[in-house]
């Protein structure tokens, strides 16, 4: 199976005007802002990005991403792979004061002199999703089947505790 790769750098505004289809990868080791929030990753990205021109002129990118990342169960530390995906709408911008001026359905990106990072771009909305804590499902991580087992423990202790404290009350 061959791996097309999603440019590094386009013209958005070119392909803005010839409603340019992409769609490929980009590898996960090359997004250094990723593997300093979560730790080196392997594997690719996949990526769709729709160019185009809206009604109002507003040059725009809707793109979807699909992407497996390890991330690291807070409860036993051990590898936690999770699947992401995500849709976005970015509306192109020259500048902070036209950003400004978006309409809300656009999240705003920056170009400068004519050129776009995709790369960079796809890095930050696999970013925004990656979940804030992560943990194996209940009864897959070791930690959490270590819990169950002592709050069984507890369970069976505490109706006798309750029942002496009836006893000493009589
Ligand atoms: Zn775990």
């Amino acid at each position: 199976m061959s791996i097309t790769r999603i440019p590094h750098t386009v013209e958005p505004y070119r392909l803005a005007a010839v409603a340019e289809h992409l769609e490929g990868t980009v590898p996960l080791e090359k997004m250094p802002r990723l593997s300093e929030a979560v730790g080196e990753q392997q594997g690719e990205c996949a990526v769709r990005l729709q160019f185009g021109v809206d009604e109002q002129a507003q040059r725009y990118i809707r793109g979807a991403l699909e992407a497996r990342v390890v991330l690291e169960c807070q409860r036993c530390l051990q590898p936690l792979p999770v699947d992401i995906s995500a849709d976005f709408l970015l509306g192109l911008s020259v500048g902070d004061s036209q950003a400004a001026h978006l309409p809300k359905r656009y999240d705003p990106v920056i170009v400068e002199n004519d050129q776009l990072d995709l790369w960079s771009v796809v890095e930050e909305e696999l970013l925004l999703d990656l979940p804030q804590v992560a943990f194996h499902p209940e009864g897959e991580c070791p930690v959490s089947q270590e819990q169950l087992q002592s709050g069984d423990e507890i369970e069976t202790h505490n109706p006798f505790s309750v029942l002496n404290t009836l006893k000493s009350k009589n």
